[in-house]
């Protein structure tokens, strides 16, 4: 189980996330969505400690970090943010670097695997996306739903204990976008705890089994996604979800 519990962020005086908490039981897969500017890039990078919190905590299994407005110890940061893996929008591969070594490299530099266990596990996760025949090309000649797989890909290298998404297929038309959607839900049923932001009503309704709507700094619904989508409760959340295609 992964929790933030009271999270509180400021951009100076901008107070971006507002006493956020919330879990994410393990094998569960959650959408967060909401109107841009709400919060929900800074929530996941609250998560994965790119972003300080000023209070609160998060909570990943046994293990508990607590923000108290000082800044954090880098081995507090490393130890949390290793065990989550990132997708972002624009996929953010090593541009100069093979697929095979956009994926070994955070587990040979970061996570100090020997050269054959990283590139058989890169090999594994390749054939999971459906790539492996990619495996020495460079990222450039790859289309962006390839780009994205190959990027889901090296996220979950180090099995981290939870992926998140940061609208994970925004970037693609929605040919592509329907491959990286089938990947996520194909990961989803094999239990992977996810928590995806996105504006994209089906990936959020196709994959995730909860949403949580986030306005402002603030979760105004959350519920199991088919009823927060066909029967939302608040008003604002109707509004929303109307806005989305
Ligand atoms: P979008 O749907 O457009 O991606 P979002 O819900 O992801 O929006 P955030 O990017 O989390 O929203 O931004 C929330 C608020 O925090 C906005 O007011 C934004 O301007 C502010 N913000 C985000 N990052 C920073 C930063 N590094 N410095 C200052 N303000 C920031
Ligand atoms: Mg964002």
């Amino acid at each position: 189980m992964i929790s933030l519990n009271g999270i509180n962020k400021y951009f100076q005086d901008n107070h971006v996330l507002k006493d956020i908490s919330l879990q994410l039981p393990k094998g569960s897969v959650t959408a967060l969505i909401g109107p841009s500017g709400s919060g929900k890039s800074t929530l996941l990078r609250c998560l994965n400690l790119l972003e300080t919190p000023q209070s609160g905590s998060i909570t990943l299994d046994q293990e508990t970090l607590t923000f108290n407005g000082k800044a954090l110890r880098t081995r507090d940061i490393q130890r949390i943010s290793r065990q989550t893996g990132m997708v972002f929008q624009n996929f953010s591969l090593f541009p100069h670097k093979t697929v095979l070594e956009n994926i070994t490299e955070g587990l040979l530099v970061v996570h100090k695997w020997s050269k054959g266990d990283a590139i058989a596990r890169a090999e594994t996760l390749l054939e999971k996306v459906g790539l492996l025949h990619k495996r020495d090309v460079m990222p450039a000649t790859l289309s962006g739903g390839q780009q994205q797989r190959v990027a889901i890909a090296r996220a979950l290298a180090p099995s981290p204990k939870v992926l998140l998404c940061d609208e994970p297929t925004s970037a693609l038309d929605p040919e592509l976008s329907a491959e990286v959607v089938a990947v996520l839900k194909q990961l989803a049923e094999e239990g992977t705890t996810m928590l995806m932001a996105t504006h994209d009503l089906r990936l959020a309704a196709s994959v995730a089994s909860h949403t949580i709507f986030l306005e402002a700094g603030e979760i105004i619904e959350t519920g199991d996604s088919a009823q927060l989508f066909r029967h939302p409760q608040k008003a604002r959340t109707a509004q929303y979800i109307a806005t989305l295609t």
